[in-house]
């Protein structure tokens, strides 16, 4: 998925909702409950930037710091302790809320189009 489209699919509803889904499926974890938590508020009050698959956000508590998070982990000194992070958390939920958003729907022409191609 191209950057672009990443970002506009991302929003605050989709991400609420990923938010929803997320805490259900983790409710038996607290540690992550907690990371999840502490994601949705940092979201908010940090500055990040998501590609669809790598998260670049500030450190909550030191805004010069920056983490990079990618699938396979984070630089933060939780993930390294083998803790789980919010970053992490953040990321899922930035990839959840992108898969919740509805397909970008079609202009009258890309209709016309697949209609004529149908018919021809
Ligand atoms: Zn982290």
């Amino acid at each position: 998925m191209a950057n672009a489209s990443v970002t506009a699919l991302v929003n605050r509803r989709n991400v609420a909702a990923a938010l929803q889904a997320a805490r259900v499926e983790c409710e038996q974890y607290q540690a992550w409950l907690t990371a999840l938590n502490k994601a949705a508020l940092n979201l908010e009050a940090c500055s990040w930037q998501f590609d669809g698959e790598v998260l670049r956000i500030a450190s909550a508590s030191s805004s010069s710091t920056r983490y990079t998070v990618t699938p396979q982990g984070c630089g933060c000194k939780a993930h390294q302790a083998g803790r789980p992070c919010w970053h992490r958390a953040a990321r899922r939920l930035l990839c959840k809320a992108a898969e919740l958003a509805p397909a970008p729907s079609k202009s009258m022409a890309e209709l016309q189009a697949a209609v004529d191609e149908l018919f021809s």
